[in-house]
C-alpha cells in the first residue's frame, strides 16, 4: 500500500532524510520510532505528498501523491491538529466526514463509534476551541478513523493520551488492521512500537534499525538501545 524507495530530503544544507526505504502492506502496522528531530514527520509528509523529495520514490496505492482520488481511501492525522475551533467536535467530525464520501446515515453512526473509541462522547457538542491538547489529539484521531479507510497515516496519535485510553485506541487499530487497513504511525514510546507488526527506527534522518518489535528488543546493539532509551525517556 505504501512503497518508499531510497528517499532523500534536505532543507538547505540540512539533510532530514537519508536513503530511507519503507513498505507497508495490507493489514500491516508499521511504527516509525525515533527521537525528536529524527525525521519522522518529514517522512510522513513526504508520503502524503505534502513535500517533495530530492531523490527516490514514493508510491501510495501504486500512485503518486498528492492525489485527490485517494482521499477517501486514506485517513491522515497530522502532528499539529488542523481543526475548526469555532465548530463543535461533532461539527468538525461532520465536516471532515462529508469529505470522505460516507453516506449521511453511515457517517452519523461512525461519529458515535469513533467518539466512543476516543472517549469524546460527552464533549461532542462543545466548541473545539475549548478542548484540551489531549482532547484535540483524540478528535483528530477520530476524524482519521471515520471512514475506516484502507490506509491510516497517524503522526503521533498517542501523545497526550492516558494508558487506559491508549489500550482502547490500540484495540480499534488492531480491529481495523484485521479488516485489512494498513497503518503507519509515528511515536516516541516503546509501548506503541510493541503493538506494531514492524518497527522502523530513525535517527538523524537515517534508518538505524528495523524489524519486528521482538527482533528489535532482542538485538543488543548498544546504538539501538541507546536510541530506545532516548525515545522512551
Ligand atoms: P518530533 O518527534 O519532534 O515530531 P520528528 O522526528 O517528527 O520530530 P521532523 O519534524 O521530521 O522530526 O524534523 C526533522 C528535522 O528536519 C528537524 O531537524 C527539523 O528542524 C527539520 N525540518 C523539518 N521540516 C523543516 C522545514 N520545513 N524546513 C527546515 N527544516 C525542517
Ligand atoms: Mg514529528
Amino acid at each position: 500500500i505504501i512503497e518508499v524507495k531510497r528517499i532523500e530530503k534536505s532543507f538547505g544544507k540540512f539533510q532530514a532524510l537519508k536513503d530511507v526505504d519503507l513498505q507497508v502492506d495490507t493489514g500491516e502496522i508499521l511504527a516509525l520510532i525515533g527521537p525528536s528531530g529524527s525525521g519522522k514527520s518529514t517522512l510522513v509528509k513526504a508520503i502524503m505528498g505534502m513535500l517533495t523529495v530530492d531523490s527516490g520514490s514514493v508510491r501510495v496505492f501504486a500512485q503518486t501523491m498528492p492525489n485527490r482520488n485517494l482521499l477517501n481511501r486514506l485517513g491522515y492525522m497530522a502532528q499539529n491538529d488542523a481543526l475548526y475551533p469555532t465548530l463543535t467536535g461533532r461539527e468538525n467530525l461532520n465536516f471532515f466526514g462529508e469529505l470522505t464520501g460516507l453516506t449521511k446515515d453511515r457517517l452519523k453512526q461512525r461519529i458515535e463509534e469513533v467518539a466512543t473509541v476516543v472517549k469524546l462522547n460527552q464533549h461532542l457538542d462543545k466548541k473545539t476551541g475549548s478542548y484540551s491538547g489531549g482532547m484535540l489529539r483524540r478528535l483528530s484521531l477520530a476524524i482519521a478513523l471515520l471512514a475506516e479507510p484502507e490506509l491510516l497515516i497517524l503522526d503521533e496519535p498517542t501523545v497526550g493520551i492516558d494508558p487506559e485510553l491508549r489500550q482502547q485506541i490500540w484495540l480499534e487499530l488492531h480491529r481495523l488492521a484485521s479488516l485489512g487497513t494498513a497503518i503507519l504511525l509515528t511515536t516516541h514510546v516503546m509501548e506503541d512500537a510493541l503493538e506494531s507488526d514492524q518497527v522502523l527506527m530513525l535517527r538523524n534522518g537515517a534508518t538505524i534499525s528495523r524489524g519486528t518489535p521482538t527482533e528489535l528488543m532482542t538485538r543488543n546493539h548498544v546504538d539501538n538501545l541507546d536510541a530506545v532509551f532516548i525515545v522512551a525517556g
